[in-house]
């Protein structure tokens, strides 16, 4: 994997000795509120204060963000606390509030991603800025859709951005809010290895439980910093309230989180390596979520075969499976042996299954 950053970016010139935090609230909610998250966050490592001002809802009646007013208590958190503020800007009129009001970092967020329209809107009115803009990955794991986004702004002359990795969303429910496809975003570091990027454990979760299994695991993959949804009083957020940390609880993840340092030959070695171990880890639970789906499916055969009384073992269809499965392995460059013995083992496995659902 290439992975070696060639140019300085705006990240490099902060010089940080950490990964880059962005802390604060899904949304601004009221001028108290926001001053004191801020007020608690200001002697640590975070370095933007982040805080919603227009929230885009799935649905229409929910809070939708207290709007351009939330842009002054953003000024009062940077003139109070010395913190840099961010906020996510949705269209021509948003940029142009929130540049008006000096917010240091701006982000565009996974709705407004996927529409072309939407992002060239937004790259006309940032033209030639200086401040630093992140794109959120869309929220359909379509990588170009992605790319598309970030040119569309380099095109208009922004020099200062990055990206963010917030997951993906999906029909199937698991067990996160956004599905990381983490594959999908090594292959967007691998297109530009040079643009910053940051994880979202929030948004990728949406459950405050698994916040620092997700960074350590972004960190590990090499990630440039980390954005987490930080609120004094998360259960009563007005959004996202099952995914937000208190400050006590951010510092506490940021303290335990293990960063790798690159500077010298032998961390750069280790720091490989784990960047590596953290593919391989993240291929082997793909591996083992699809051998349970293909049981699943297998079950439902047994089921029908049970229904029309037929044999469990049909020898033409797992001969038809094989042949295939040897052609597609050999242009992956895995043995036929290596091919055989492992779907002999899957093969096996849906035998009981079936076995087990046709006697039972
Ligand atoms: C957010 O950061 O609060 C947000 C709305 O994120 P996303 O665009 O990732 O849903
Ligand atoms: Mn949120």
């Amino acid at each position: 994997m290439e992975n070696s950053k060639q140019m300085r970016t705006w990240l490099d010139d902060m010089k940080l000795d950490h990964p880059l935090v962005i802390a604060g609230p899904c949304s601004a909610e009221t001028e108290e509120q926001v001053l004191q998250i801020a007020n608690e966050l200001k002697d640590t490592d975070v370095n933007y204060f982040r805080a919603g001002i227009w929230k885009p809802r799935t649905r229409p009646g929910m809070f939708e963000g207290v709007g351009a007013l939330g842009l002054k208590w953003l000024q009062k958190v940077k003139a109070e606390t010395g913190m840099k503020t961010c906020t996510e800007v949705a269209n021509a009129a948003h940029v142009k509030l929130a540049l008006e009001h000096d917010i240091d970092l701006l982000w565009i967020g996974a709705r407004s991603t996927v529409s072309p329209f939407i992002m060239q809107e937004i790259a006309d009115a940032l033209e030639g800025t200086d401040k630093i803009v992140l794109v959120k990955n869309p929220v359909n794991p379509d990588l170009a859709l992605w790319l598309g986004g970030i040119e569309r702004l380099h095109s208009a002359g922004i020099k200062n951005l990055g990206a963010i990795h917030r997951g993906f969303s999906t029909y199937e429910k698991t067990k996160y809010r956004n599905i990381p496809e983490w594959q999908l975003a090594i292959e967007f570091q691998n297109k530009f290895p040079d643009l910053p990027l940051i994880n979202d454990p929030s948004h990728i979760t949406g459950n405050r439980e698994m916040i620092f299994d997700v960074s350590q695991t972004a960190l590990d993959l090499n990630f440039d910093g980390l954005m987490i949804e930080t609120h004094f009083d998360p259960e009563n957020a007005w959004s996202d309230a099952a995914q937000q940390v208190t400050p006590t609880k951010l510092i506490q993840i940021m303290r335990d989180l293990k960063i790798r340092k690159e500077s010298d030959p032998e961390a750069a070695y280790n720091s490989e390596l784990s960047g590596l171990r953290a593919q391989i880890d993240v291929l082997d639970n793909q591996l083992i979520d699809m051998l349970g789906k293909r049981m699943k499916v297998s079950d439902s055969i047994g089921a029908l075969k049970k229904q029309k009384n037929v044999a469990v073992l049909q020898s033409n269809r797992w001969n038809a499976i094989l042949g295939n499965m040897i052609l597609e392995g050999e242009s992956k460059g895995l043995s036929e042996e290596f091919v055989l013995k492992m779907f002999k083992a899957i093969h096996q496995e849906s035998i009981n299954h079936q076995e087990k659902i046709i006697n039972s």
